[in-house]
């Protein structure tokens, strides 16, 4: 991330307030980092488009599926890697402060 030019909060930790979903720059899959309940998670937007046919995704949060060609978050544990990721509704993700199984 070469552009630093956001003002500097001084209080200590890398922790950031996440952002409300910015949902136009979300849909061009920014990565991005967010802490819930200490665990520190990557998150990433997919739109839902590359699903292969017939996949579906069981948001974690809310058990409902996430169809293909529904904006969605995936976000996956950043200690435990991409295999751990879920999809999530957008805001389920925003609700959603438990720890992935
Ligand atoms: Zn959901």
């Amino acid at each position: 991330m070469p552009r630093s030019n956001r003002p500097k909060r001084s209080k200590g930790a890398k922790r950031e307030e996440p952002v409300d979903l910015d949902l136009d720059r979300a849909l061009r899959g920014i990565k991005r980092t967010e802490i819930k309940n200490g665990v520190e998670y990557n998150v990433q937007s997919s739109s839902g488009a590359n699903a292969e046919d017939g996949k579906t995704w069981v948001c974690p949060h809310c058990n409902v599926n996430i169809q293909k060609g529904l904006s969605h978050i995936v976000a996956w544990d950043a200690h435990r890697g991409v295999d751990s990721r879920r999809h999530f509704h957008g805001a389920c993700w925003k609700s959603f402060q438990g720890k992935l199984l």
